[in-house]
């Protein structure tokens, strides 16, 4: 192995390097690692952090207001029908025993 390939390795590591220290919230490039860390320290990255994951927060919080939603919207169906089947038995229970009290008499 002579120095050419050593060559074409670096070549193709700088290549990773400049896709690997893109920032997102600015869509720079990075040299190296520590400029980006460094760049990661700045206000403007961490409130774009910031407001990224809140709205990721405010998204999962929609979602689970809504899950809730069609629980409770399940739940009073449930509970409707609950009552239903109770006012049903009750008059079944109160036609047999008429019926039992027409055929004693
Ligand atoms: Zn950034």
């Amino acid at each position: 192995m002579g120095d050419e390939s050593e060559i074409t390795i670096d070549c193709s590591f700088t290549k990773e390097i400049s896709v690997l220290f893109r920032c997102r919230c600015n869509n720079k490039v990075y040299d190296n690692l520590i400029k980006l860390k460094n760049h990661e320290k700045t206000k403007s990255h961490i409130a774009w952090q910031c407001e990224k994951e809140l709205r990721e927060l405010r998204i999962s919080l929609k979602r689970c207001q809504e899950q809730n939603e069609r629980l409770e919207q399940a739940n009073i169906k449930v509970k409707k029908e609950y009552h239903r089947q109770k006012r049903i038995n009750i008059e079944l229970i109160e036609l047999q025993e008429q019926h039992e009290l027409q055929r004693q008499q």
